[in-house]
């Protein structure tokens, strides 16, 4: 964790411990400045489109995180959320949804919902969003979320993400948030022309890459190896 990170989860845990009613309003203050503090904190991270980077400002990551890990929400670091998942850094969120060229309209699968937050940031993009979760409890958490913070046009379901979700197909994004050693086949042919799939393809247990796959007008296949990454592993049967 670095200074400023460390500085930014301390303040914060001051201000959500602090008990007067009075200080309610400056807590939504202090919230809206830690947000700030981690759109800049993303954005040293190379992260520049600017829908992403407003999406970042506005969702409000402390929703997303259990009770306990509520003082490191604007900390720029993955936080656990339970089953053995977690919640993506931000940075890592902020490319990914680069990555797809975010727009008004756009249709973005998700595979691994876990909090709901990456499905959040796209919908606040104005994409248009499936998201699907292996464990029925994040599932069910993650819509009751969704729809309780203004996001209830995000479709969630609890299924398996190796299959995709022929029946929106085809999508002209699709984001993996778990990693596996290759692309599920499904989510290949799900696809559109045009599309771009960004997914971390290795070892689910050692070292991985972010790969971004392009699908042309004529429907080849190019990728592209970015970054080394470590996520958790893209799970098989549903739980
Ligand atoms: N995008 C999430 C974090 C992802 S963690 C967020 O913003 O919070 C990866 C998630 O993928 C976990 O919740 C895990 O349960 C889920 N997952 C793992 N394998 C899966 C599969 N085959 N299909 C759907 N979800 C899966």
């Amino acid at each position: 964790m670095s200074r400023a990170n460390a500085f930014a989860a301390v303040f914060l845990s001051l201000t959500l411990t602090t008990p007067a009613c009075a200080q309610r309003e400056s807590t939504a203050d202090q919230l809206r400045e830690s947000r700030e503090q981690l759109v800049a904190e993303v954005a040293r991270d190379g992260i520049r489109d600017s829908a992403t980077l407003a999406a970042i400002r506005t969702v409000p990551r402390h929703e997303f995180v259990p009770e306990d890990q509520r003082v490191y929400a604007y900390v720029n670091t993955p936080l656990p959320i339970g089953y053995q998942q977690t919640i993506s850094q931000p940075s890592v969120v902020g490319m990914m949804t680069e990555l797809i060229e975010p727009r008004t309209g756009k249709r973005v699968l998700e595979v691994g919902t876990g909090s709901g937050y990456q499905a959040a940031i796209l919908a606040e993009t104005g994409c248009r969003v499936w998201t699907i979760e292996i464990f029925e409890a994040l599932a069910s958490q993650a819509r009751d979320r969704l729809a309780r913070l203004g996001y209830s046009d995000v479709k969630v379901r609890h299924g398996d993400g190796y299959a995709g979700w022929p029946e929106a197909a085809p999508f002209e994004g699709i984001l993996v948030t778990a990693a596996a050693d290759s692309v599920p086949p499904a989510l290949l042919e799900q696809l559109a022309p045009g599309g771009r799939l960004v997914m971390p393809v290795g070892d689910p247990d050692s070292h991985q890459d972010l790969v971004l796959i392009q699908k042309d007008a004529r429907g080849r296949l190019a990728s592209r190896q970015l970054i080394p990454v470590r996520f958790v592993p893209l799970l098989r049967g549903v739980r």
